[in-house]
């Protein structure tokens, strides 16, 4: 029985959030602030994270684990902007990227057609996050700040969410250069003895997943 996947389990630690916050904050040369204001917004020229309060976002089934939701969605904007050169030179980030609208809600497609960007998301972890691949970063970036649980996602969306820890932990780091961003994998033995790298490309939980050998082509169960 393989190992679970690596991704995610690096950044649960406290510290690694006060760590890439703290970085975040030092190439922003301005602090982050989270306050509470009348509804969750970004604002780029301060840097205020205004979240709640509390009592509005009851009103619409928003509870406090959304509301932190709420918080690391706009903390993933902050990163973003903070680290924009190096997800500018990242290839990588076209995992956010897509060219299809086709499974949009019909109402929510005048509102993408107004988006001057023709690079849709064509997956995301929420349904706001396919909104735009800068929606889909934030999403999948508060997704995995705050371990939620991704085991009915689809491949895809687990390559953002693993993304998106290889990026936290670039920062954390301190990494200049971040490299190229390769799905994380865990080691499968065999019967036959042959021992081989799979890439997690489902979620971290999963079990009861099918892989062929590479040798001898008999089928394992994970
Ligand atoms: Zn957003
Ligand atoms: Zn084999």
């Amino acid at each position: 029985m393989p190992k679970p996947c690596p991704y995610r389990s690096r950044i649960q630690k406290a510290k690694h959030g006060r760590k890439l916050l703290a970085e975040t904050e030092k190439r922003l040369g301005t602090r982050i602030r989270f306050v509470r204001g009348a509804e969750s917004e970004f604002d780029p020229n301060e840097y205020i994270i205004r979240i709640g309060p509390q009592s509005k976002f009851r009103k619409y089934g928003i509870d406090s684990h959304w509301t932190n939701h709420l918080l690391f969605h706009e903390f993933g904007h902050a990163v973003i902007e903070a680290f924009r050169d190096q997800f500018d030179h990242a290839a990588e980030r076209k995992v956010f990227v897509g060219r299809t609208s086709s499974h949009y809600p019909e109402g929510f497609l005048d509102r993408l057609a107004s988006i001057d960007s023709k690079t849709y998301s064509r997956k995301s972890v929420t349904w706001y996050g396919k909104l735009h691949p800068e929606e889909a970063w934030a999403e999948a970036f508060s997704f995995v700040f705050g371990n939620v649980d991704d085991s009915a996602e689809p491949e895809e969306v687990i390559q953002q969410l693993a993304y998106v820890d290889w990026v936290i932990e670039n920062i954390v780091r301190g990494k200049t250069r971040w490299g190229r961003f390769e799905m994380p994998t865990i080691p499968v033995e065999c019967e036959c003895g042959e021992v081989f790298d799979l890439e997690c490309r489902k979620s971290s939980d999963t079990r009861g997943w099918e892989v062929d050998c590479p040798d001898c082509d008999d089928t394992l169960i994970l």
